[in-house]
């Protein structure tokens, strides 16, 4: 269903009665909201790809799974192609809709339906923000592991679609390695259940092949994701690099030691300065790399592991290594990488 735009997808396909779709659709569902003016079609245009727009046809917001149902099987009878939307953070343009294609957005369908601390799982609508699910669980100790920078906007029906991750994935996974089953609906509006409450299920991993698919396979309505218990401690160190090699060099060697660090990321030194003029993270601005590296765990691993990289940090030539010496500063380190992509969006229109 969603696709990224070529202008040749949309002028192949037939002319749709706009007329009669509306009408076909306020029918059949007269609570549903539908935008059909060019001013509330306009802030749909694009995602997170700027660079490239197009004004949908109609834009649909179901609050409910019956109604993303009957929009589904209208759009399908009238021939016109459908196109799902998350928070419309992505940045791959799958949200991108049609000129002559209904915009199905999903975020309205946003409740939590059941978090199970015994499971460990969570049962959520699609429209569900990402943090908003560690937010839920936090209480019962628990949390959901794929933690996009977006996770304060972008939804989990949109992560599933993209199979998105975040700086914690090489530990803990991306998207399809932290969810255990999904209800969607076909293009023709057909409900299917995909994965299930165990942990693993019979048969062909149908999951896998849908987590990732940009919407081309289905409306995910409903998403049951995998909880995990807090680490009991966290750690990050701050490595900074004269070259870049020599950061990099490092990554190497640390995954040779056969540690696995919750989070390891590098940024460059254009990176770093965009980051550090926008958010102050006390990033050493004149460094050509920097890795930021989070161990965690129980303390005794977390200890010994601290000073194994930091050791490894020296010997790829590191000029300066630095532990983020309580848990405001280990979330200001976090905070400059996580706020790359909008700290890069200042200095850059697109
Ligand atoms: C500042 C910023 C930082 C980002 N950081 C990361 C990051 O660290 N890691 C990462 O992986 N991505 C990142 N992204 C990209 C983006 O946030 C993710 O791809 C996210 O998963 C998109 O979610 P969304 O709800 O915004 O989806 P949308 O952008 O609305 O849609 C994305 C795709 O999902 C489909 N879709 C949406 N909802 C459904 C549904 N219910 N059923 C079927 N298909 C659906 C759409 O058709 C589209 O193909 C970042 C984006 C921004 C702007």
């Amino acid at each position: 269903m969603a696709m990224l735009y070529d202008e040749r997808v949309d002028g192949a396909l037939p002319t749709v009665d706009r007329a009669l779709l509306i009408q076909s659709l306020r029918d059949a569902l007269p609570d549903l909201q539908l935008l059909c003016r060019d001013e509330d079609l306009k802030p749909y245009e694009c995602d997170g790809l700027a660079a490239y727009r197009t004004v949908p046809l109609l834009v649909v917001l179901p609050e409910r799974v019956d109604q993303v149902q009957v929009v589904l099987q209208i759009c399908h009878r009238l021939t016109v192609p459908v196109v799902a939307r998350g928070a419309g953070t992505g940045l791959s343009g799958g949200a991108m809709p049609l000129a002559k294609g209904v915009l199905l957005v999903m975020a309205r369908l946003n409740r939590i339906l059941e978090v199970s601390p015994q499971g460990r799982f969570a049962r959520v609508q699609p429209g569900v923000r990402n943090l908003a699910i560690s937010q839920a669980a936090a209480p019962y100790g628990l949390y959901y592991a794929p933690d996009p920078s977006s996770q304060i906007a972008c939804t989990i029906g949109g992560n599933v679609a993209e199979n998105a991750g975040g700086v914690h994935c090489l530990k803990y996974g991306l998207t399809v390695h932290n969810i255990l089953k999904l209800e969607v609906l076909t293009v023709a509006g057909e409900r299917l259940t995909l994965g299930s409450d165990a942990l693993d299920s019979p048969g062909f991993d149908l999951l896998a092949l849908f987590t990732g698919s940009e919407g081309m396979l289905g409306i995910v309505t409903e998403v049951t994701v995998r909880l995990l218990p807090k680490p009991p401690v966290a750690r990050v160190l701050l490595a900074s690099f004269d070259r870049v090699e020599d950061a990099a060099r490092s990554v190497a060697h640390i995954i040779a030691a056969g540690i696995i660090p919750g989070g390891l990321e590098m940024m460059d030194n254009l990176a770093i300065r965009a980051a550090e003029d926008f958010i102050h993270a006390g990033y050493p601005v004149e460094a050509a790399a920097i890795l930021l590296c989070e161990l965690d765990g129980v303390e005794a691993d977390v200890q010994e592991d601290c000073e194994r990289v930091a050791a490894l940090f020296t010997q790829a030539g590191a000029c300066e290594v630095r532990l983020a010496c309580n848990e405001a500063q280990r979330a200001r380190f976090w905070a400059g990488r996580k706020n790359a992509f909008p700290a890069v969006g200042r200095l850059s229109p697109d």
